[in-house]
């Protein structure tokens, strides 16, 4: 495009389409076979979807990788995993849709039942439309899944992904990484990618790093061979929508979905829990289960009743700090470990994907040891605010799931009415309809946003310009 084009400063999605339009006169670019080389080397603490993202998005800016992960073994546990377009693009961006496409549905929505009937009071339409006005489909997939197709990437891309290798130490000054056995590792940055309990937060914030967060909530995970849902006529409709299909109820909700192509169902099933989790006999979950939901929609309950194994999972967050990296500029949290959040609006890994592809352009602009500091400034000033924000509208998203029968169940079903009947809305309490939200959830571009950030800084308008151009 030859125009200069003033986009709007203020929350707007009246220039998003010129937007588009820009992106597609530039095509795909891709940094593979660029023969730029980056001279850091960087450790990546971690390989649940957030360390294997940020060694992909890592590796594909030019820097030498390597992923050190406690487990003897790689693998996910948890059935499934819903991957909103703000992730689904990155992972796009990353040579992934082929794989994606092949392995992960595409569900057409998300309708919200009432809990006692089955009564659709919510309705979000995801596919096809969010890959127009998001630039990339709204996915599910089985964890196992997505967490093979990152892995295979990474290695793909020449990432080394280390093993058994449990890291007993950060030293924050001077960069290294240090195991049971004395073995240590030393490196220009370490980015932990460490989990929730994150051993390196610890290390950063010393006392400041407070206790994990509980919501009063656990949530049971199972799944059911859609061949069984589908040869019992008052379930078949379940396994044969094309959309996700959620019952809410006081202080409880079930999400449903298929996975795998179309062969296995998943359930993760919220509700009331008093008890911290190290307490809890996880021997009784399935006959807990089944007595939580009872009474519910009749077709809810006999899906419960083809349950034959369920794992209780806690559902807790962190209190996210203010800040995310050593002063040496050598440690830097990234997923979990920097923003453990209520799972409500299905965003908690679509974090750590957009954390990824954000710190490696923050490292592409300030690319050397001396600029370290730059780089991950920049990281923070970006993501602190983003994960806040969106762990925010995860716990707001849990009330309106879970009010009780009664004045404002009410009037949440009454204004999600206009969602219902297909006509016009402006605002809907389902905040994966409602306009605002969702364009601040899925529309977010995590590169571009470093670019906008980076030029917004910078005082000096022709290395602003400059850089901008390299976008
Ligand atoms: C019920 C539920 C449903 C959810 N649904 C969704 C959803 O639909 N969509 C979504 O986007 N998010 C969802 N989430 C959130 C999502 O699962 C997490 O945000 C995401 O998995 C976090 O990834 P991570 O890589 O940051 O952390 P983790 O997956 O916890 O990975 C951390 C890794 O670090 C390793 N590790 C830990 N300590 C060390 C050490 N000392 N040395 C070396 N390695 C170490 C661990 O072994 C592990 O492999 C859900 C969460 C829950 C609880």
């Amino acid at each position: 495009m030859q125009q200069n084009i003033h986009f709007p400063t203020y929350p707007a999605g009246s220039h998003n389409y010129l937007k588009r339009l820009y992106k597609q006169s530039k095509g795909h670019t891709s940094d593979e076979g660029s023969p730029i080389r980056r001279d850091l080397d960087i450790a990546v603490v971690g390989a649940g979807v957030g360390g294997l993202s940020a060694a992909i998005a890592l590796k594909r800016a030019g820097f030498s990788v390597t992923v050190y992960e406690a487990a003897s073994a790689l693998g996910e546990i948890g059935a499934g995993i819903q991957v909103p377009p703000n992730s689904s693009r990155i992972l796009h961006s990353w040579g992934l849709e082929e794989t994606l496409s092949r392995k992960a549905v595409k569900p057409e929505g998300t309708y919200w039942r009432r809990w006692q009937d089955g009564k659709i009071i919510g309705d979000t339409r995801f596919n096809p439309v969010f890959s127009e006005w998001y630039g990339a489909p709204y996915y599910v997939i089985h964890r196992a899944h997505l967490h093979e197709v990152l892995h295979d990437r990474a290695l793909e891309l020449g990432v080394s992904i280390q093993l058994n290798w449990r890291v007993v130490k950060y030293d924050l000054d001077a960069g290294s990484l240090t195991r049971k056995d004395g073995a240590t590792i030393h490196t220009d940055l370490i980015v932990a990618a460490d989990g929730i309990r994150s051993p390196a937060r610890q290390s950063l914030l010393g006392d400041r790093d407070k206790r994990l967060i509980g919501c009063g909530l656990a949530a049971y995970r199972a799944a059911i061979a859609v061949e069984d849902i589908l040869a019992d006529p008052e379930t078949s409709w379940v396994a044969e929508s094309g959309s996700l299909n959620l019952w809410v109820g006081h202080n409880a909700h079930a999400m449903t979905y298929s996975i795998s192509k179309g062969e296995l169902f998943n359930m993760v099933l919220t509700h009331p829990e008093a008890n911290e989790p190290e307490t809890w006999d996880r021997s009784n979950a399935l006959t807990e289960m089944k007595a939580v939901y009872s009474g519910w929609d009749p077709t809810l309950t006999k899906l419960l009743d083809m349950v034959t194994s369920t794992q209780k999972w806690p559902i807790q967050q962190i209190d996210i700090p203010t800040e995310w990296s050593s002063k040496s500029a050598r440690v830097v949290l990234l997923g979990d470990a920097a923003h453990a959040m209520l799972p409500n609006m299905a965003l908690g890994a679509a974090m750590a994907v957009e954390d990824a592809a954000t710190l490696a352009e923050c490292l592409k602009i300030f690319p050397r040891r001396d600029t370290l500091r730059n780089a991950l400034d920049l990281y923070e000033q970006l993501r602190i605010p983003r994960t806040r924000a969106v762990q925010e509208a995860s716990d707001l998203h849990g009330f309106t799931l879970h009010y009780p029968d009664g004045p404002l169940q009410e009037a949440r079903d009454a204004a999600m009415r206009p969602e219902v009947e297909g006509v016009h809305f402006v605002e809907s309490p389902n905040q994966w309809s409602d306009p605002m939200t969702q364009q601040f959830c899925y529309g977010y571009d995590a590169v571009e946003k470093v670019y906008e950030t980076w030029r917004n800084n910078s005082k000096d308008p022709t290395t602003r310009e400059k850089h901008y151009s390299a976008v």
